[in-house]
């Protein structure tokens, strides 16, 4: 379970950002995160890897009663949090198979090399990429949709426990919309795994059928719910929690 209390985060020039987040998540459970540009969906996702354009001025995040508020970002990966980020990076001379052998290893998954093929393959058939992925570079060349399967391959290799999600649906075409919908769904089941979605999806936000949703605005939350926000977010837009923060101030 990740338990987000109170907070508060600036870049390191100082510019303030999120204001007294609190969010909880428990085991098995689907949040969407929405709002307009530039409320602070990608920041408070940044921060909760510890990402080091940010600081946490105020607050703490617990993960399975742990504080991981201070951890480096691959501590924080070792405990089980995989973030998938709005545009993947490309990693010139680094193999798939290799960066995923290697962050399996480092992180205590040991899996002999034959099962790690037949893994491969099973993840790779589900989430339909070829089989010649594993041997490029990654991301290089590779589509905005090609990028998220390839994170996805990755979250069905590492086997996290809690997965980010950020904007996942740039990019996509309906058909792999579905797919990663899918996946997303199958994975939940099949681990118990949480997951943090920041989307305006229309049709990811059917599919996945989230358990809560936070609405954004101007760096804090103004609106808590349920898949019902949701669809009522879509329909009517943020204009009301914008305006509102116009009025108090
Ligand atoms: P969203 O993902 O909701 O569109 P972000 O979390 O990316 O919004 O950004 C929230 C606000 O913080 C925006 O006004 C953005 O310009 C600002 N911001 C985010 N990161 C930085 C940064 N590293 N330096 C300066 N401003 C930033
Ligand atoms: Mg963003």
């Amino acid at each position: 379970m990740l338990k987000v209390k109170d907070l508060n985060v600036e870049t390191n020039e100082g510019k303030k950002i999120l204001h007294n987040i609190d969010i909880n998540i428990l085991d098995n459970e689907i949040h969407v995160i929405m709002g307009p540009n530039g409320s602070g969906k990608s920041t408070i996702c940044k921060s909760i890897m510890h990402h080091p354009s940010y600081k946490i001025t105020n607050g703490s995040i617990i993960y399975n009663d742990k504080d991981i508020t201070n951890l480096d970002t691959s501590e924080i990966a070792s405990a089980g949090i995989y973030y998938i980020s709005q545009s993947p990076i490309e990693i010139e001379g680094i193999k798939n198979a290799e960066l995923i052998r290697t962050s399996m290893l480092d992180n205590g998954h040991k899996m002999d090399i034959i099962t790690f093929n037949k893994k491969c393959n099973e993840v790779l058939k589900k989430i339909g990429l070829p089989k010649d992925f594993l041997y490029r570079e990654v991301n290089m060349g590779m589509s905005g949709g090609e990028r998220k399967k390839a994170e996805l391959f990755g979250m069905f290799m590492l086997e996290p426990s809690l997965v980010i999600l950020d904007e996942i649906d740039s990019g996509l075409d309906v058909d792999a919309l579905t797919t990663v919908a899918n996946s997303i769904n199958d994975y939940k089941k099949e681990l118990k795994a949480s997951f943090i979605v920041v989307t305006h999806q229309e049709k990811l936000i059917e599919l996945l059928k989230p358990d809560k949703v936070e609405i954004f605005a101007n760096g804090t939350i103004v609106k808590r719910g349920d898949y019902s926000l949701a669809k009522e977010t879509l329909e009517e837009g943020f204009l009301k929690y914008t305006n509102q923060k116009d009025k108090d101030e």
